[in-house]
Order: C-alpha cells, then structure tokens, then sequence
C-alpha cells in the first residue's frame, strides 16, 4: 500500500519542470528522531525529491531556529519544510512550527492548516492520520455512518484523526486520559483508533467483535518478562528490546475483524504521506494545483 501511495506520486512529479524540494529540520542526537529522519530522506531519494537536511546544534536557542525556518521559508526551490520532534525542552515547539509558512507545511500542523481541516477545505494535513485514512480506503474498511472511536486528543494525531473521519461521515467520539470507562466507550466502535503511548492499554475486552483496530502508539520495551506477556519474546531475544503498539497484539487478533499492528502498519504509511504533501506543495507553488 505504500508503494501505490509512491507509484501514484511518480508521474506527478516526472510532469513538473523542477524537482519538489523538502527541508528536513534535526535539531540534536536523538537516535530515533535521526532514524526517522534518514528514513523520510531516503524516501525522497527514492522518488527524485530533493531534499535537504539542516542540524543546528542541541543548544539552539527558538531564535536561532526561528533564524533557520524563516530562511526556509523565503527559498523557493524548497516546497515543504519539516521539523523533526521533539525538539530540545528549553526550545518553543509551538513558536517554531508556528513559524514555518502556512504554504510550506510539511506535516500540516500549523494552525492555519488545522483550521483548514475544520473547515473542510485543502491543505496538508498531518500524515500519521492522512495515512491511516488512506489504509481504511484501501482495505474498502467502510466509514461512512459507522461509529469511529479514537483514542488520544493530540494535535498531531487524534484531533486530526477525529476530524478526518469526521469528514468521512463517521460518528466519531475522541477519548483521553479523563473518559470515564475507557472499555465500554471503545466496544461501541465499528473503527477503533489508538493513539494513546500506553503498551497494551488496549486489550480483548475493549474490542466489539468484528471491529476494525488500527494501532498508533509506539512504545520500546527493554523487560523481557513484559515482551514475552505480549508474544514479543522473539522480538526482544533478536534486538535486546521491543516494538510494541497500544493494543494487546495477542488478545485483539481473536476478537477485530481487521488489525493494523505495530510495528509496521501505520508507520510506513506517514513516510508516504510526507511525500504526498511535498509533492501537492510543489504543484501548487508551480502553479499546478
Ligand atoms: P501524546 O501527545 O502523548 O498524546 C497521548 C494521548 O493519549 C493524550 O491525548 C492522552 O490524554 C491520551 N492518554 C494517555 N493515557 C491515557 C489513558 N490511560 N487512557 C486514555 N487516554 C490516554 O502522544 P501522540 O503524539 O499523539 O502519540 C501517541 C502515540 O502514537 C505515541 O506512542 C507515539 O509514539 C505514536 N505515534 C506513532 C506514529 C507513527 O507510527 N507514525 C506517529 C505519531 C505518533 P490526555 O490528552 O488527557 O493527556
């Protein structure tokens, strides 16, 4: 699926006269944040984006990165701009993402953006939910009338994700750490999405049978007694540690109809949608969109 998600963005590309450009912003050594960093850039690669990774030191103050996201914003053979979470905590996240132009906005985070989602009008839009949107049409998972439950209100994914399958016609109900009886909101979904950073929070119990259960929270577990609770044992003798989702991975295979897992699943799908944005930003800077 994400290869098709590719395939389709070859042509729109080969029909531009330049190459999209997209800025990848690392601001210090974090290795997962580097991993998925080299991940997105090996994915332009892939594609013939051009893209650009700029590392301003750990220390960076938010003026600095200001200083960098603003000459960003002024080149114009960078389409898209992407800053890399977290950023260091003595840093404003808010002020900088805020400061990458509304046009420009790789992962569809800026308010302006957001707004566009609310409003129903196009504009980038985050990519770990664009991506599942994309796998449920794929796999025919219909949305329309069916009760969509997401579990998680962050900007970058459950609110986002509420209000895309809000836009698909689903009736949707967001939970977070305050809703009274987690369980029984989540057995009420036809569509159930995890997006908590809780390992196993989710289990059997909470699944109507037949439910479609799409798993977001990404969670490494270093305790092997935990990673053999969770059918990871074999994961955690081959790397020392283990990948896990907010989901039971044993308990929800007897009871969903369909199950995106983690790892793999969504996470694959985001790179994708990253690409996708660049490359409507490009076309609309070229006049194309
Ligand atoms: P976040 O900002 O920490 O938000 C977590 C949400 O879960 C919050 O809304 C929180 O509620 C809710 N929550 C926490 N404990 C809960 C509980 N016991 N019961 C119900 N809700 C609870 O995290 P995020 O950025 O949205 O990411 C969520 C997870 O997805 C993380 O594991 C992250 O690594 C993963 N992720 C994966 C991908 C990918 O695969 N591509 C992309 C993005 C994120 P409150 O608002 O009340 O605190």
């Amino acid at each position: 699926m994400r290869a098709q998600i590719l395939e389709r963005l070859k042509p729109r590309i080969a029909a531009m006269s330049r190459q999209p450009g997209l800025a990848v912003v690392l601001v210090g050594h974090d290795p997962a944040s580097g991993q998925y960093v080299r991940n997105k850039i090996k994915a332009c690669a892939e594609l013939g984006i051009y893209s650009e990774k700029l590392t301003p030191a750990e220390s960076s103050t938010t003026e600095e990165l200001l200083t960098v996201i603003e000459s960003l914003n002024r080149r114009p053979e960078i389409d898209a701009i992407l800053v890399q979470m977290p950023l260091p905590k003595h840093v404003d996240s808010r002020q900088v993402l805020e400061a990458i132009a509304p046009d420009k906005d790789a992962d569809g985070f800026h308010p302006m953006n957001v707004g566009h989602l609310v409003a129903g009008r196009p504009a980038p839009r985050a990519c770990t939910p664009a991506g599942i949107i994309e796998m449920l049409k794929y796999y025919r998972i219909p949305m329309d009338g069916r009760k969509a439950v997401v579990v998680g209100r962050s900007d970058i994914v459950g609110k986002p994700m509420a209000l895309m399958l809000l836009a698909e016609n689903a009736t949707v109900t967001i939970c977070h750490s305050r809703t009274a009886n987690l369980a029984e909101e989540c057995r009420a979904a036809d569509i159930l999405v995890a997006a908590i950073g809780k390992p196993a929070l989710v289990t059997a119990d909470f699944i109507a049978p037949g439910a479609t259960v799409i798993d977001v929270g990404t969670s490494r577990i270093t305790d092997r007694a935990e990673a053999e609770r969770l059918g990871k044992a074999d994961d955690f003798d081959k790397n020392g540690a283990a990948w896990v989702g907010d989901v039971h991975p044993v308990g929800v295979r007897r009871v969903a109809a369909a199950y995106s897992p983690v790892p793999g699943g969504v996470g694959p799908l985001t790179i994708a949608m990253l690409m996708s944005n660049t490359v409507s930003l490009a076309e609309q800077h070229a006049g194309l969109a």
